[in-house]
């Protein structure tokens, strides 16, 4: 198997933006569905599920401290 570089098809391909993991080629059309999108100074930003996950129970956890 050598497969040399520059066929690239996608111009953007899926990175999470949190843990850096992305998506198989296969699974990359499937991942702009699931995944979230978000903007960071004009880019394009993109969080895997399961980050997304994490990052949303650590914005409710913000709200009571349940550490006392
Ligand atoms: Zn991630």
């Amino acid at each position: 198997m050598n497969t040399p570089a520059g066929e690239t098809a996608n111009d953007q391909q899926l990175v999470c933006s949190s843990c850096g993991t992305s998506p198989p080629p296969d699974e990359q059309s499937a991942a702009r569905l699931t995944w979230s999108r978000g903007s960071d100074g004009g880019r394009t930003t993109w969080t895997c599920e399961r980050c997304s996950r994490v990052n949303l129970r650590s914005i409710e956890g913000k709200l009571d401290p349940v550490w006392w």
